[in-house]
């Protein structure tokens, strides 16, 4: 299946976190990674005051279905000892899944198409650089 995945991170070596999180991607069992968007600094939205973003989007090909992907994502996201105690607050890997091909889902812990991918600038401009490209 053809996936978008988010990649976000505001704390330490943020290029470095991003690119990490890229090559664990790559390592994951039955995901390639088949093309990286240019990496985006952005302004925070919502949470807490915190430091500017890097996003990126990352396109993927995977066999995983949608619950394996999320928790192989929730795997590279916990390499990088991510904190998950301010909700909204930085983070130095965030990694959503934006779509999972045509599917949706609308579960508590899985939403998919991501809900606020479509309001959120730095989704869309790095999402279109790989579509188009
Ligand atoms: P956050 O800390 O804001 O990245 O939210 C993480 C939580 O969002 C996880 O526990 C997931 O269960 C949930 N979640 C819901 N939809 C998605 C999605 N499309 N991609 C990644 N996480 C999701």
């Amino acid at each position: 299946m053809r996936c978008y995945i988010g990649v976000g991170s505001n704390l330490g070596d943020r290029q470095g976190n991003i690119e990490a999180a890229i090559q664990g991607l790559r390592e994951a069992g039955g995901i390639e990674v088949t093309k990286v968007s240019s990496i985006y600094e952005t302004e925070p939205v919502g949470g807490p005051q915190q430091p500017k973003y890097l996003n990126g989007v990352i396109a993927i090909n995977t066999e995983l279905e949608p619950r394996q992907l999320l928790l192989a994502l929730q795997k590279i996201e916990n390499q990088f000892g991510r904190e998950r105690s301010v909700k909204n607050g930085p983070r130095t890997i965030d990694l959503d899944i934006l779509m999972y091909g045509e599917e949706e889902i609308d579960e508590p812990d899985l939403k998919i198409p991501h809900p606020r991918m479509h309001e959120r600038e730095f989704v869309l401009k790095p999402l279109r650089d790989i579509v188009q490209g």
